[in-house]
């Protein structure tokens, strides 16, 4: 199974994601800005999908897919955004994400009905 790299400012949302992930069998790593995000995925070779936040401290969400897809193309990125922001849903889409998440979740099961798509 492949690993998933989750990023998100909110502490408690992205341990939440990576415990869920991880009762699925999916390996998670998990940082609270891009910033973070890049560090890892120079080190860590096998992360095949980036799930992130938008809006962040530091560099955007649009700004790491965007640098994710210059490094390495294959690697899937999800973006999550809020109901009420199409721009951002619409300007990921244009930069290469895979899907999108919409943000505050239904639940955790309406998550992993997109994600698992991409493991
Ligand atoms: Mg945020």
């Amino acid at each position: 199974m492949k690993r998933v790299l989750i990023v998100d400012d909110e502490v408690a949302l992205v341990k939440s994601m990576k415990n869920f992930f991880q009762f699925k069998g999916v390996d998670a790593l998990i940082a609270v800005t891009g910033e973070e995000a890049l560090d890892i995925l120079e080190k860590e070779k096998d992360v095949a999908l980036v799930i992130t936040d938008v809006i962040m401290p530091g560099i955007s969400g649009i700004e790491l897919l965007k640098r994710i897809k210059e490094k390495d193309p294959a690697i899937h990125v999800i973006v999550m955004t809020g109901m009420l922001s199409i721009e951002n849903t619409v300007s990921s889409l244009q930069n290469g994400a895979s899907d999108y998440l919409l943000k505050p979740f239904s639940s955790l099961d309406y998550v992993w009905e997109v994600v698992r798509n991409y493991l």
